[in-house]
């Protein structure tokens, strides 16, 4: 029960069901969070909060919040159980924002293909191999293009505005970044775009961003490694380390957690950035502590000072090194 409740969560994003509903936000200063009016109570002054990475509503003016199960119960005036049984029955449309998130992957994966400097970032950036560029479905967003061509694909402007993939003035959400797609049971549910040019070097699209990177293929092994970024990853997937999995930073959700906690006795490696001001670090040094009483042993992975794993082999390690960090791993 819980497990398909996340399920359904994740499939239908608090925010995607608020717009549907024709609710409409203002980022409120945090990267994840928008305001607007309560869509539970009467209000003139924006006083409705939704944080789009926990997935999560608060109002001010109403004091009510909680999930999406619960915007339901308060808006439909519906039991728990009826709850879920109305989300449900929302069945998925092709102008859903998973297939026009799909949609968009893939048109960016064709433009990557045009783009001389984007594949030249990602050779510098230690991503060679044509065919892990194939698999992790690496592409490009060169900006001012996707728009047009999703509408002539007969994608309305406002399903397009949904997945975040426009802004409000229509303008494509992603200029000048490589785009990683993410995905969950097989569907495309974010995008990540990391800046070739000067623009601040990670984005993702509103919206959760699924669970652990590659999960599907990730989980089979029985020891895993654990990084913060899409470009840590994927040298350590050309470099042979196929178990390593990503949380896109190094907090990771409830649903994130419970990926990783869920089969005992798996050795979890934790190998995030070496930031001088230690971040990365006391986040891995908590998450091990975490994993502990779950009994999932996890060990922290010091790289030279800092290094992440993108340019600790990027700078030349090779994947031997790589191998050695890991063993040298402190056990807690
Ligand atoms: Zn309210």
């Amino acid at each position: 029960m819980g497990e398909d409740l996340e399920k359904l969560k994740q499939r239908l994003p608090l925010l995607d069901y608020l717009q549907q509903l024709n609710w409409s936000g203002v980022p409120a200063g945090h990267g994840s969070e928008l305001v607007g009016l309560c869509p539970l109570h009467p209000e003139t002054r924006p006083s409705f909060y939704v944080n789009t990475f926990k997935n999560l509503f608060y109002c001010h003016g109403c004091g009510q919040g909680g999930d999406l199960i619960r915007f339901v119960e308060l808006s439909q005036h519906l039991s728990f159980r009826l709850s879920i049984a109305y989300l449900e029955r929302q069945k998925t449309s092709p102008a859903e924002p998973s297939d026009v998130m799909a949609q968009a992957a893939a048109f960016y994966q064709r433009q990557l293909r045009h783009c001389l400097e984007a594949r030249r970032y990602l050779e510098q950036r230690g991503v060679r191999d044509p065919s892990l560029i194939e698999e992790l479905r690496i592409g490009y967003a060169p900006g001012g293009n996707l728009r047009r061509h999703l509408t002539d694909q007969g994608y309305s402007s406002e399903s397009l505005q949904r997945a975040g993939l426009v802004n409000l003035q229509g303008c494509d959400a992603f200029y000048r970044r490589v785009v990683f797609p993410c995905y969950q049971d097989a569907q495309v549910v974010n995008l990540y775009g990391r800046s070739i040019g000067a623009a601040f070097p990670h984005r993702f699209l509103l919206g959760p961003k699924g669970g652990l990177f590659a999960w599907e293929s990730v989980r089979q092994f029985s020891t895993i490694i654990l990084v913060e970024g899409l470009l840590d990853l994927a040298v350590l997937w050309q470099a042979g380390f196929r178990n390593t999995t990503c949380a896109f930073g190094s907090h990771l959700t409830a649903f994130q957690f419970r990926q990783l906690s869920a089969e005992p006795d798996r050795l979890v490696y934790i190998v995030f950035d070496q930031d001088d001001n230690q971040a990365g670090q006391l986040s891995a040094y908590q998450l091990a502590r975490r994993l502990a009483p779950a009994s999932v042993p996890a060990r922290v992975v010091h790289l030279p000072a800092g290094q992440d794993p993108n340019s600790y082999l990027v700078a030349g390690a090779t994947a031997a090194d790589f191998a050695d960090c890991l063993k040298g791993a402190q056990q807690l």
